[in-house]
């Protein structure tokens, strides 16, 4: 055996009060997640799009960049 019979249960006793710290520190977290809704609040994102010329990418609403052949609307 690799282990002695003390040890092992001693290994579990620790197992279980790692989890039961961890669920005591979560729980407040998920009551708090579940009363806001099961999903995150949702990141206003934009689109965006590859610049033709300076190859960057911008909001799809933003102007051109300074380049004077930057074909995107100023
Ligand atoms: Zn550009």
């Amino acid at each position: 055996m690799m282990f002695e019979f003390p040890k092992l249960v001693f290994l579990i006793v620790v197992f279980a009060a790692i989890w039961i710290v961890y669920r005591w520190v979560n729980g407040p977290r998920r009551e708090l997640q579940r009363r806001r809704g099961a999903r995150p609040p949702a990141i206003p994102a934009e689109d965006l799009v590859a610049c033709g010329v300076c190859g960057a990418y911008v909001a799809a609403h933003a102007p051109g960049c300074v380049r004077s052949d930057c074909p995107r609307p100023r």
